[in-house]
């Protein structure tokens, strides 16, 4: 846990939020900020700053199961139609809370390339 870190806190508890998934590991919440009719946000209860902190520190396997969330919320909330999974890391990758999460987007068509 890192003390200042607001995904941490939501983690924890201590701000509160609802809970899509939750378990050991990880918990899925909808974004306060919605970009698509469906935004959710999958994070490790594990504070790490970003996906590439997550790999050097051997957390590889908490990465698959981020990842593995995100695609079965995905594809429970996008249907056939699909969805999107995004990772921003760092500031050009537009990321914005420095704790590793997975936005998951659907319920409208993307476009490509993002902005
Ligand atoms: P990033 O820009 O780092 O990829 O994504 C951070 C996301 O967290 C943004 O989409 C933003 O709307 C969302 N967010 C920031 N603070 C909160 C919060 O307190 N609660 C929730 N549910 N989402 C938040
Ligand atoms: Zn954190």
């Amino acid at each position: 846990m890192n003390g200042d870190c607001i995904f941490c806190k939501i983690g924890a508890g201590e701000i509160s939020s609802t809970a899509l998934f939750r378990d050991e590991d990880v918990i899925a919440i909808a974004d306060l900020n919605p970009q698509a009719p469906v935004h959710l946000l999958v994070m490790p209860l594990r504070h790490h700053a970003n996906i590439v902190d997550a790999c050097q520190a051997g957390d590889g396997a908490l990465v698959e199961k981020l990842l593995a969330v995100a695609a079965r919320l995905g594809r429970e909330h996008g249907g056939t139609q699909g969805f999107r999974l995004v990772v921003n890391t760092g500031p050009s990758g537009g990321q914005t809370v420095d704790h590793l999460h997975v936005h998951v987007l659907a319920g409208r068509s993307m476009s490509w390339p993002p902005g």
